[in-house]
């Protein structure tokens, strides 16, 4: 495989883990469940609802708009996605965050460009960033689920690749699901690799965390 001059790194679940561990059931995450409760909150004080009428809201417009609630408060109630955001991922990221002392120096140490491609909002990508301390790695490359074009769809990215003027098969998409981070890089052209200890994957490489995941690609000579 050849060199790469630009890598686009996953958030959650692969620049750093929640702290209770494995985030791949993000559902049954407290950090997802935080969020869920959140949502369902929101309806409850937006509409003035009991707290069960507000979770069958929130269960049914999940449910139409495959997950994409933000998109569904803006289009049925005219609600901004920003205001909805604010209030339902306006977490603290040191309340679930774990952070890894090896990622700063990790990620100091890389000569190419580095990106950030998230279907979280803007709201919780800036905190989580902030607090481990590498916001300024990534500087206008932090793409994430505020826009209409977000992952997994290929275009955002294309986004990326179209951002620092490179070829697809120039960057790396490094995350730990495969159907959102993996398979539409993939498809694109683009390397990939995998955030796992055990998966069956699509990806050119696999690693159990994100250090080692830098060392394998600088011992394979991709980067
Ligand atoms: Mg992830």
């Amino acid at each position: 495989m050849k060199k790469i001059e630009a890598i686009i790194f996953d958030m959650d679940g692969t620049l750093y883990s929640f702290d209770e561990g494995n985030e791949s059931q993000f559902t049954s995450s407290r950090f997802g469940k935080e969020i869920r409760a959140n949502c369902i909150l929101f309806f409850k004080e937006r509409f003035s609802l009991s707290l069960d009428d507000a979770e069958s809201m929130y269960q049914d417009l999940n449910r139409r708009y495959n997950g994409e609630v933000s998109l569904a408060v803006e289009k049925e109630f005219g609600i901004d996605r920003r205001e909805y955001f604010a209030f339902t991922w306006n977490l603290v990221a040191e309340e679930f965050i774990a952070t890894n002392e090896l990622l700063l120096p990790t990620l100091q140490e890389l000569t190419i460009l580095s990106g950030v491609l998230t279907a979280a909002p803007r709201v919780w990508a800036e905190k989580a960033l902030a607090f481990l301390q590498i916001r300024q790695f990534f500087g206008d490359a932090l793409f994430t689920g505020d826009p209409d074009i977000r992952k997994p769809d290929r275009e955002a990215f294309l986004q990326l690749a179209q951002f620092w003027n490179l070829e697809p098969s120039q960057i790396l998409s490094i995350g730990d699901q495969e159907q959102t981070d993996i398979l539409p890089a993939k498809s694109l052209g683009m390397q990939t690799l995998r955030i796992a200890t055990q998966a069956e994957t699509k990806a050119d490489f696999m690693a159990s965390d994100i250090i080692t995941a830098i060392a394998l690609l600088k011992e394979k000579g991709i980067i």
